[in-house]
């Protein structure tokens, strides 16, 4: 199998070619890892994703038409997002690894990625720095849970913020029992994952809510800035990018927790070792500082 780097990275198999979440002109197939809106594309081609992503996908005004014929790959939980994927393709004694966005921490009702054996492995680098080094996932969220229990015990709404899709329904989990609703937009996502058995129980009427969760970009607005001035509003942020002082400062929360759906640095080194992969590709954020560390410790690595 050969890696073709570009825009959207390519693999090249005996029997056909396909382009890794992107659509390219000379491929047979593309695979999408997920429905994030960075990763959605339109294409004419058949897709390999899980059927969730399908949904997701056309939900978000993306139709695509799924690819299921396909024998010499397998999808593995990639644990990012609900219907996130791994493409793993083997080809005779060959096996090449595409991670897509993953965590190997297991959080609420998805288990965290497990490393496989590959000779080529491409890897996410979103984290990819010594610097980002998350706490331990229970313990942060203790914190979160503390945070939330002592606004309830002073009357103060928490308003926890985090993508619409993934991370804000991470959340709802964790706080399930809790009285709690959520805004239109993260109300649509909802449906598709109690669809799926993951169940949230959240409403969409703020009265009478100890919680509220929106998306961080919906909270400078006019609503929110005036919310913002009555007395009674507690904000936080849930992001791996909260390990960074100024985050917090940008949305102006009240409390910031480092929560990712991303593999911190760690992560990523031991899916990397544990792989054994003789060749090993990077893409996306710290890429640079990653695939260097990486040479540092005899791995053959190549930046994307
Ligand atoms: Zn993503």
């Amino acid at each position: 199998m050969n890696v073709l780097a570009g825009k959207t990275v390519k693999i090249k198999t005996k029997n056909y070619t396909i382009a890794l979440d992107g659509d390219c002109k000379d491929t047979d197939y593309s695979f999408l890892s997920h429905a994030h809106a960075d990763h959605l594309f339109k294409t004419s081609k058949k897709v390999v994703c899980s059927d969730p992503t399908c949904i997701i996908s056309h939900l978000r005004g993306k139709s695509i038409v799924q690819e299921k014929s396909l024998n010499n790959i397998e999808l593995l939980n990639s644990a990012h997002i609900l219907g996130s994927k791994s493409l793993l393709i083997k080809e005779g004694d060959e096996r090449l690894l595409f991670t897509g966005d993953f965590s190997t921490n297991t959080r609420g009702f998805m288990k965290g990625f497990k490393p496989v054996r590959c000779d080529t492995l491409i890897i996410e680098s979103t984290f990819g720095s010594p610097f980002f080094i998350f706490p331990d996932y229970e313990e942060e969220m203790k914190k979160a849970k503390d945070w939330v229990d002592d606004n309830i015990r002073k009357g103060y709404l928490s308003v926890l913020m985090g993508y619409s899709l993934g991370k804000s329904q991470e959340l709802q989990y964790y706080f399930k029992n809790y009285n709690k609703s959520v805004n239109e937009n993260i109300s649509l996502y909802n449906k598709i994952y109690e669809d799926y058995g993951i169940s949230l129980g959240s409403n969409s009427l703020p009265q009478n809510s100890d919680l509220l969760f929106t998306t961080p970009m919906r909270t400078n607005n006019n609503y929110f800035n005036s919310l913002r001035r009555k007395k009674g509003l507690r904000f936080a942020v849930f992001s791996g990018w909260n390990m960074i002082p100024s985050y917090r400062k940008r949305f102006n929360a009240d409390a910031g927790f480092t929560v990712s759906d991303h593999a911190d640095f760690k992560g990523l080194l031991e899916v990397v070792k544990k792989s054994k992969a003789k060749t090993v590709y990077v893409n996306h954020g710290n890429s640079e500082t990653f695939t260097n560390f990486l040479r540092t410790e005899g791995i053959c690595a190549i930046n994307l």
